[in-house]
């Protein structure tokens, strides 16, 4: 797929780079990978003046491609290094998978909506990224490629589910939005040892809710 990135896209990709770090995204590895993803590509034409600004969009299927800042809150959190095996649950339209490959993750993402994971395992290596992509109800996480270094969670969930805690290595994190259907607050736990988890709240946050076994009901 020829990616028709302009100077004009990477203007206004800059642009947005200079707004995270004015709301307080520091980390030069996350602000590097957002000046580099084309998030118009996410967009039809005729919205084209919405993929760089700092927000939420519809991309169908009742969902939304999340808020940039939001991308880069929890990226942030994740403190992702290269090589880093990480899991990320709700894909959507993949721009936080591509943010994670840009960083030198190896990324398994799963994806609960059928018409979802479709499009986006076959859009995101068309635009040169590479993950594994799975369909189905990540609150139980991926037992079969765990375990992973971090785990990140695109989705409002009611409470932490332990089957993701336990699909963390020792030292690694998971960074969920929990809380009710219209808030929720930014958790990082992290695994110190067998038992031991260390449990860090953060900002408020709303987003879609994480449905399946550990998340909402239907
Ligand atoms: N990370 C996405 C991006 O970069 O565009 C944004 C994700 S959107 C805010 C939340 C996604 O989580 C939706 O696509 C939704 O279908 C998905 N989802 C909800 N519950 C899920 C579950 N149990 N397992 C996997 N995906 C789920």
């Amino acid at each position: 797929m020829e990616i028709n990135d302009s100077y004009r896209h990477r203007g206004m990709r800059k642009a947005l780079v200079r707004t995270l770090k004015g709301k307080g995204i520091t980390q030069p590895d996350v602000l590097k990978a957002i000046g580099k993803v084309p998030r118009h590509v996410f967009f039809e034409n005729a919205f084209l003046e919405h993929a760089y600004q700092d927000k939420a969009f519809p991309i169908g299927e009742g969902q939304t491609i999340s808020q940039p800042y939001t991308v880069a809150f929890q990226t942030e959190l994740l403190d992702v290094k290269p090589q880093d095996k990480v899991l990320e649950i709700g894909t959507g339209s993949g721009y936080q998978c591509c943010v994670l490959c840009e960083m030198g993750a190896r990324v398994y993402t799963i994806e609960y909506n059928k018409v979802l994971y479709e499009r986006t395992r076959k859009f995101l290596p068309e635009m040169g990224y590479r993950a594994t992509f799975v369909h189905g109800d990540g609150s139980r996480g991926i037992p079969s490629y765990a375990p992973y270094d971090k785990i990140i969670v695109t989705a409002g969930a009611p409470t932490v589910p332990t089957a993701l805690l336990d699909q963390l290595k020792p030292g690694g994190c998971l960074v969920i939005p929990v809380g009710n259907d219209r808030m929720q607050k930014m958790l990082r736990l992290t695994r110190q040892g067998e038992k031991q988890i260390k449990r860090e709240a953060f900002d408020n946050f709303s987003f879609v809710p994480l449905l399946g076994k550990f998340g909402w009901q239907k």
